[in-house]
């Protein structure tokens, strides 16, 4: 319980970082940057940025200006914190996985907000990978059958620009980490989210809209490595 308990604070300072990272993106020193209230501009402390707490605490309204804190940010920690509730931090392949997870959230977060992402946030990504290519070798073709319809019908979309390239990209990630079954599952957990939320919103199918999709693959992720 401690354990799950630790994970989730751990995951949820990630996240929060993470979500830092992503608004101060273009900015030159992104990566050590302190947190300001979006409305007031002023530094936070370390006190206002316990993530979760803080939020429940200041009643999601800034300590100084008393300006109403995005409730995305109090999510996004949230979802963070059980992404990396079942990961066992003192395994290498624990480790691997944890900074798979806090690449995919970069990407998660920044694609909702932008509906894009940058892929040198991959990086992580892809260093968590070249750990499993000797995987990649061992694997056989029946393997990757599973992974077929889901491939072909992601490049359909792209080619008739109803997707982009980030969900191909993001999928064959989760192929190469993880397999085909894992992959598929995250999709499938993901468009479940994403159907409910057109449904409880009760959003027009018919209207041509950008939907990010990115974040509900995350989601998706989730609930995969909660399961798992
Ligand atoms: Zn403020």
């Amino acid at each position: 319980m401690i354990y799950l308990l630790t994970n989730f604070i751990i995951g949820s300072c990630l996240a929060s970082h993470a979500a830092v990272i992503c608004e101060h993106y273009n900015q030159s020193d992104f990566i050590f940057t302190r947190s300001h209230c979006t409305i007031c501009h002023s530094e936070l402390s370390l006190l206002d940025e316990l993530p979760i707490i803080s939020y429940i605490f200041l009643r999601g309204r800034c300590r100084y200006c008393h300006g109403q804190i995005s409730a995305h940010l109090f999510l996004i920690e949230v979802i963070g914190g059980f992404a990396y509730i079942q990961i066992d931090f003192s395994k290498v392949e624990g480790q691997l996985t944890a900074i798979l997870i806090f690449s995919l959230l970069l990407v998660a977060i920044y694609d909702a907000t932008h509906s894009e992402f940058h892929l040198v946030m991959l990086l992580p990504a892809f260093f968590s990978i070249s750990y499993h290519i000797n995987n990649l070798f061992k694997a056989e073709l029946l393997d990757y059958i599973e992974a077929f319809p889901i491939l072909i019908l992601l490049v359909i979309y792209i080619f008739q620009k109803k997707l982009g390239s980030g969900d191909l990209i993001i999928y064959l990630i989760l192929i190469l980490y993880f397999n085909a079954h894992f992959a598929n599952q995250v999709f499938l957990f993901g468009s479940i989210f994403l159907l409910s939320q057109f449904i409880l919103e009760k959003k027009d199918f018919s209207k041509k809209q950008a939907i990010p999709f990115i974040p509900y693959l995350f989601l998706g992720l989730v609930i995969q490595l909660m399961l798992n």
